[in-house]
């Protein structure tokens, strides 16, 4: 079995807790127009690895990962290899390394990786499946079902809102996004964590000749940033920073 990879390297505190070794699996289901890694988002892209050859890179790096570090699988969507990433994870975590995935939420399957994962970071990039399925081409039904398991496991859970003005980022999508949290009894058993726009993968659209559709809307002010997270701890949600 294989993975393609289109990046590797070491990350500390971004991608989970600790020093982490990222493997930026290829291909994603979805087409956010911010997306910071276009150059990933093909099936083909990057280099294919088999799981026998990660798990001996994962394991000869063991002694890198401190501060509660370990492996974390991220995108593209990691999830669009499946079979070969959940051989990956049961093998790394069968092994005492500490496991955490990335993921838009979207797999039907997600659930069968559940069993060896030490840390679930999911995106929630809207409260609307209409609107979110028009921006970014799927929608919210999955990864919702998969977040319910993941908090009924007691699982340890981190829910991510990119913030992009215009699309996600008032007082009103705020409360929105908190019903739709309390309503999965997030209070408590998640943390949220907001981040601001950026455009970091501008230039990789150019070099790639591919459109960059973002405009300066997308940006959100502090008092803007402040405000949204302001709401959900209002609603007893717990923020988290990175
Ligand atoms: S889900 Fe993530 S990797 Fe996929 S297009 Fe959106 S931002 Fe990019």
């Amino acid at each position: 079995m294989k993975l393609n990879i289109f990046q590797k390297g070491f990350n500390y505190s971004q991608d989970g807790p600790g020093n982490r070794l990222i493997y930026h699996l290829s291909g994603c289901n979805m087409r956010c127009p911010w997306c910071s890694n276009p150059e990933g988002l093909k099936p083909s892209a990057g280099s294919p690895y088999t799981v026998e050859e990660l798990t001996g890179e994962v394991l000869r790096s063991s002694m890198l990962f401190f501060d509660g570090g370990g492996l974390t699988l991220t995108g593209g969507e990691f999830s669009l290899q499946l079979p070969a990433a959940s051989a990956l994870l049961a093998s790394v975590h069968g092994s005492g390394i500490d496991t955490c995935v990335e993921t838009n939420g979207t797999a039907p399957a997600l659930q069968t990786v559940f069993p060896s994962l030490d840390h679930l970071i999911i995106d929630v990039k809207h409260y609307d499946e209409n609107r979110l399925s028009a921006v970014c081409g799927a929608g919210l039904k999955n990864t919702l079902s998969n977040l319910a398991c993941a908090l009924d496991l007691k699982m340890d859970v981190l829910i991510r809102i990119p913030l992009i003005g215009g699309f996600n980022a008032s007082p009103e999508d705020a409360a929105r996004f908190a019903e739709l949290f309390c309503s999965l009894d997030v209070p408590g058993h998640a943390r949220v964590e907001v981040l601001k726009y950026h455009e970091f993968g501008k230039d990789k659209y150019q070099k790639l000749g591919l459109p960059y559709t973002m405009t300066e809307e997308a940006f959100i002010s502090t008092e803007c940033f402040h405000t949204f997270r302001d709401i959900l701890v209002s609603h007893g949600i717990e923020p988290a920073t990175t």
